[in-house]
């Protein structure tokens, strides 16, 4: 069966699903998206997403042209017509259409709005067994004065050139800092250690998206007695840490065992990683928006 995409209103199949080249998300990278999960079933966190992009929207003067109750429904439908169970959403809403100026005014149809339900695909299991290596990238995190990375904004390209520094090293993921020299997140994760005991993650104030992988760890860390602070870090604080893990809704809880040369810890994912992974797996699939 040929995948069905939802654009403005329409499934269509995936080959037929295209967009003006006038259009300001491509032309500017003016629009906001979000990245979805679906676990056996049910969409995990599917209104924390909603309102994450409602958010954005609003940062940027855009106005969606839908409710969240209807984006909910649609991106509930795009499963059930594609019948997925377990999947990764894209969903994306840029200015529109609108000529080759900035002025956002000229895209006077309203917003585009898309949703790409795919078959889920994985980090290699080993990477989750056996931890990443990470770098940290020249490349500094957008200033939150200038464009705030809590805006999932469709003009990626800072992560995209911190990306391009991991590949060229030979690696999968990268730690960007801010643009005064504190741990900031990585180029599409977000970043906590585990030392003596304690949880620590950068605050959303120093400029990194408010990952609701973040939020999730945020939450199963006390049930577990571990507590959680949110403060500033430097490079220092990774290498000396007992842990390192990063959250995101693709990459999940995936443990972090090397950065700069220096090995975490003994160099292999830690207790409070392992067991925060297998509460995450638990989480994902008994909470949730049910797809049908
Ligand atoms: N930071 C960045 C820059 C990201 O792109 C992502 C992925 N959306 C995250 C953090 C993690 O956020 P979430 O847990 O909501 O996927």
């Amino acid at each position: 069966m040929t995948p069905l995409v939802y654009l403005n209103g329409k499934f269509v199949p995936k080959w037929e699903a295209k967009v003006s080249v006038f259009d300001h998300g491509l032309l500017y990278g003016d629009g906001v998206f979000e990245g979805i999960r679906a676990y056996s079933g049910r969409v995990f966190r599917l209104d924390e997403h909603l309102q994450r992009l409602y958010r954005g929207a609003r940062a940027i003067l855009l106005e969606v042209g839908m409710t969240h109750e209807e984006l909910r429904e649609a991106v509930l439908e795009s499963l059930r017509v594609n019948n997925l169970q377990d999947a990764y959403i894209r969903l994306v809403v840029t200015r529109g259409i609108g000529d080759l100026g900035l002025d956002p005014r000229k895209c006077s149809q309203g917003c585009t709005i898309f949703i790409i339900a795919d078959a889920i695909q994985l980090y290699p299991e080993q990477m989750y067994q056996e931890g990443l290596e990470l770098i940290t990238v020249t490349t500094r995190r957008n200033d939150v004065t200038a464009l705030n990375p809590a805006i999932k904004s469709l003009n990626y390209l800072n992560n995209i050139l911190a990306k391009i520094e991991v590949v060229r090293a030979g690696l999968h993921e990268g730690l960007m800092l801010s643009a005064d020299g504190y741990v900031a997140e990585a180029t599409g994760d977000n970043i906590f250690l585990c030392t003596r005991g304690r949880l620590v993650t950068p605050p959303t104030s120093i400029g990194i998206l408010d990952g609701i992988t973040r939020d999730a760890v945020m939450q199963l860390a006390p049930e577990m007695g571990i507590v959680v602070e949110e403060k500033l870090l430097t490079q220092y604080d990774v290498y000396i840490a007992d842990e390192c893990f990063l959250t995101g809704t693709a990459a999940e809880i995936i443990p972090v065992v090397k950065v700069d040369g220096r090995l975490i810890g003994d160099g292999k994912p830690g207790p409070v990683t392992r067991e925060l992974m297998a509460r995450f797996h638990d989480l994902t699939r008994k909470e949730g928006v049910p797809i049908s």
